[in-house]
C-alpha cells in the first residue's frame, strides 16, 4: 500500500480524471471498435459526433459534477445526500445548461431523461429512477463517482450495508434497478481503495472478495439474482479476458467491466483512458468511467498537461473539486 492520497488531490484528480476521459470520447460516440482499430484516437479532437470543440465533455460529467455540488452542499459529505437539491440540479442541466461545457445539453441517456421528466413533474426522487430490468444503462454508474468521499464510504471500518443504502438511494433518482446500483457499489469501493491508497490490482482483488462475501450474505432475492450478471468482475479474474470478450456498450455491466480492464491492463492515466475510447461504442461513458478510476490511481499529475489546457472549464472543476472535499 503506498501513501494514502489527501482527499483534495483524490477529489482534483477523480473529477478532471472523468471529464477528460469524457472529452476524449465525445467526438467519436458510437463509432465501432473496428473504426477505432483503423484511426485510434491518441489525443483530443474537435468536432466528430457531437460536433463540439476540443476538450467538451458531455452528460456523464455533468451530471458528476450535479452530484458533486450536491455534496459540497455543508454538511453534505456527513449526512443523507440532499437528493432533491440533486433532482433540482439535474432538472436545471437537462433544462437551462447548467454545468455543461459549453452552455449546450446534449447526449441525453433514455432512462435519466425518463427521471428527469418525472422529477419536473413533482415525483420524489426516490421514485423518480425507471426500475425495470431494462432500465440499466450507464448513467447511474458513469455519474456516482463523487459519492466515494461521503463519509460513509470513507470510515475506516466500513459499513456494505450502510454503503450499499447510500448508493442505493443515490444511484435510484435516475437508475431504481438493484443492477445499477450494484455496478455503482463496486465501482465506488475500487474507488474507495484507490483514495487509500492501494494500487488498481490489489483494489480490484479487495474489492471482488468483499464484494462477493458480502453479496453471498444478503437475503434479498434480488440482490443475490443479480451475481449472475456481474460473474466477469466478480470472479477476480478480469484482466484474463481478451479484447473480444469484453463489450463497451451502453449496458451498466459492460461499462464496469470494459473500464475496470481497461484500468487493469494499463499503468497510466492516458494509456487506460484512451484504451477505453478505442473499445468504440460507448466511448465516452467507458472512458469517464475509467478515467475517474484512473485518475484516483495515478493523480493529477498524470494527466497530460496538453489535455487539461484544452478541457472546458477547467478552473470550475478544480474549484467545485476543492469545495467538495473542503469545509
Ligand atoms: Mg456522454
Amino acid at each position: 500500500m503506498t501513501k494514502p492520497q489527501s482527499f483534495v488531490s483524490a477529489s482534483r484528480a477523480a473529477l478532471l480524471g472523468v471529464a477528460v476521459g469524457d472529452a476524449l470520447g465525445v467526438p467519436v460516440e458510437f463509432e465501432s471498435r473496428q473504426v477505432r482499430a483503423a484511426d485510434p484516437v491518441t489525443g483530443m479532437r474537435a468536432y466528430g459526433t457531437h460536433r463540439q470543440p476540443a476538450g467538451t465533455w458531455s452528460d456523464d460529467s455533468s451530471l458528476t459534477f450535479c452530484l458533486a455540488e450536491t455534496l459540497a452542499r455543508r454538511d453534505g459529505l456527513s449526512v443523507s445526500p440532499d437528493l432533491a437539491d440533486f433532482g433540482r440540479r439535474c432538472i436545471n442541466w437537462l433544462d437551462n445548461g447548467y454545468w455543461t461545457a459549453t452552455g449546450e445539453t446534449f447526449d441525453v441517456g433514455g432512462a435519466t431523461h425518463t427521471a428527469i421528466n418525472k422529477l419536473r413533474r413533482g415525483v420524489a426522487p426516490e421514485l423518480a429512477g425507471p426500475r425495470s430490468e431494462f432500465d440499466n444503462g450507464n448513467e447511474a454508474l458513469m455519474r456516482i463517482l463523487p459519492l466515494v468521499f461521503h463519509q460513509t464510504w470513507q470510515v475506516e471500518a466500513l459499513d456494505l450495508n450502510a454503503a450499499w443504502a447510500l448508493t442505493s438511494a443515490v444511484a435510484t433518482v435516475t437508475h431504481g434497478h438493484p443492477r445499477s446500483t450494484l455496478g455503482c457499489f463496486f465501482y465506488l469501493l475500487m474507488a474507495r481503495q484507490l483514495v487509500r491508497g492501494e494500487a488498481p490490482m490489489v483494489a480490484y482483488e479487495q474489492s471482488a472478495a468483499l464484494v462477493n462475501s458480502w453479496l453471498h450474505k444478503q437475503a434479498s432475492e434480488l440482490v443475490f439474482h443479480e451475481i449472475p450478471h456481474y460473474n466477469a468482475v466478480l470472479r477476480g479474474d478480469l484482466p484474463a479476458l481478451s479484447e473480444q470478450q469484453i463489450s463497451s456498450s451502453g449496458y451498466v455491466v459492460h461499462t464496469l467491466e470494459a473500464a475496470l480492464w481497461c484500468l487493469l491492463r494499463h499503468d497510466t492515466y492516458p494509456a487506460t483512458v484512451l484504451a477505453a475510447v478505442n473499445l468504440g461504442e460507448d466511448t465516452d461513458t467507458t472512458a469517464a468511467v475509467a478515467g475517474g478510476l484512473a485518475g484516483l490511481a495515478y493523480g493529477e499529475a498524470s494527466i497530460p498537461a496538453a489535455w487539461l489546457t484544452v478541457l472546458a472549464r477547467r478552473t470550475d472543476i478544480e474549484v467545485l473539486a476543492q469545495r467538495l472535499t473542503t469545509r
